[in-house]
């Protein structure tokens, strides 16, 4: 890619898509957002890094604890820093080793959380990826997503070992899998009956699917939770926080240690403080109004088309699963037809619409998918899509290198 504006991605061959992946979701006003890039050039102008702390962090950090259930945070790069580091907190606070993870549950690329699945309860997990060994592996359980029998059944045999279990607080990366009713509640219960941590991971819904994120909208407190993507609006910034007597066992009041030289710099802070700071609660209801529409739309010219299919929905995240069955857990989304999605995402991309390339992602929308970019994406999704009226502030589209329609090039597949 060579530029963002808006709702619009720029390829290096001069093409022009609607983006629906923001990111990865970070984006939540959409590319180049003036607030951002202003704050950006007044940050830049002033040194990019000092080594020591600004009043900035400080304000990103009030924001997040404003909108969440944590009381204090500390400022990370990555969201792979970020729940590396609250497992290692956990560890260090309980004094205990073990890990549960839920298969088709993603927490960046931390060794101890790659392992994904092996079918099978309380099986101590494989490495799943070369240079990740058994050992760092071995303290990581890994279970179901949504069994809760699962859970009881592990607690029951090593509760006394289990520093914390770790579940995405609304699974977004296997598709869009949302936790049953009650099920993180659930998990508060087993965790706080056994002196485990509750740690949930919200580096992709926070800040998106509400305000304060999914737990604006099932409302379970965890001991620990984990944000990314759109506190840091596009620039490296990531944070983990929870109960003050937990963040009080990390370095330097407490033993556990935990550092960075570039955390909470100036430019990421900047860029994450104004896209806070402009993500009101319009933003939110706009991105609510126009993923819904879209969705209803896919949904609508997939049925018409005849292509099995089950678009699954979690607050405003959502994903088209090539599968008619529900799917609650890694072995529901894994049976889809991944074939089926390559075609659809090519057909898509080639009318000009950038969908996330995996079939194991949710769409992203952002403040500035206009009914301009919506249109574009519902009507080249439609049979036959009529060649679009240009705009005159319409940036130039790629020309479909076949005039399929999106049920042909399905159909074909
Ligand atoms: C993206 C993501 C991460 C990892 O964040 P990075 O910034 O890519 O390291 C962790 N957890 C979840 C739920 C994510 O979606």
């Amino acid at each position: 890619m060579a530029s963002g504006e808006g709702p619009y991605l720029t390829d290096v061959d001069g093409n022009t898509y609607v983006d629906l992946v923001c990111s990865w979701g970070p984006l939540i006003l959409g590319h180049a957002h003036p607030a951002v890039v202003q704050a950006l050039g007044e940050a830049a102008r002033r040194g990019s890094s000092y080594g020591a702390p600004i009043p900035r962090e400080v304000e990103l950090a009030e924001e997040i604890v404003a909108r969440t259930s944590v009381e204090q945070v500390r400022l990370v790069n990555s969201g792979t820093e970020a729940t590396m580091s609250a497992i290692r907190l956990a560890r260090g606070a309980t004094g205990r080793a073990k890990v549960v993870k839920f298969a088709g549950n993603y927490h960046g690329h931390v060794d101890a959380l790659l392992a994904s699945a092996g079918s099978g309860v309380a099986t101590f997990a494989l490495p799943d990826s070369p240079g990740v060994t058994g050992a760092s592996a071995a303290d990581t359980l890994v279970l179901p997503y949504n069994d809760i029998a699962a859970v009881e059944r592990v607690f029951a045999e090593s509760g006394d070992d289990i520093a914390c279990v770790i579940a995405e607080a609304c699974p977004a990366n296997m598709g869009v899998v949302p936790p049953k009713d009650g099920f993180n509640a659930k998990l508060r219960e087993i965790t706080a009956a056994h002196g485990a941590l509750l740690v949930l991971d919200e580096v992709l819904t926070g800040f998106r699917v509400s305000p304060s994120g999914w737990f604006g909208l099932d409302g379970v407190t965890a001991d620990l939770v984990t944000f990314g993507k759109v506190m840091g609006g596009g620039l490296p910034a990531a944070a983990f926080g929870g109960r003050a007597d937990l963040m009080g066992h990390l370095t330097p009041a407490g033993p556990v240690y935990q550092a960075g030289t570039l955390s909470g710099n100036p430019l990421a802070t900047a860029a994450g403080l104004a896209t806070l700071r402009n993500a009101a609660p319009e933003v939110y209801a706009h991105i609510d109004r126009v993923s819904a529409q879209v969705s209803k739309a896919v949904g609508e010219e997939l049925s018409a088309a005849g292509v099995p299919h089950r678009i699954q929905h979690g607050g405003n995240l959502f994903t088209v699963f090539f599968t008619e069955a529900e799917v609650t857990d890694f072995d529901g989304a894994r049976a889809q037809d991944t074939g089926r999605f390559a075609a659809f995402f090519h057909a898509m991309l080639e009318q000009g619409v950038y969908l996330p390339a995996a079939a194991f992602e949710a769409w992203f929308f952002s403040a500035a998918h206009d009914d301009a970019a919506i249109d574009r994406v519902i009507s080249r999704c439609r049979r036959r899509p009529a060649p679009p009226p240009r705009r005159e502030d319409e940036p130039a589209t790629p020309r479909p290198s076949r005039p399929d329609s999106l049920q042909d090039a399905l159909a074909a597949c």
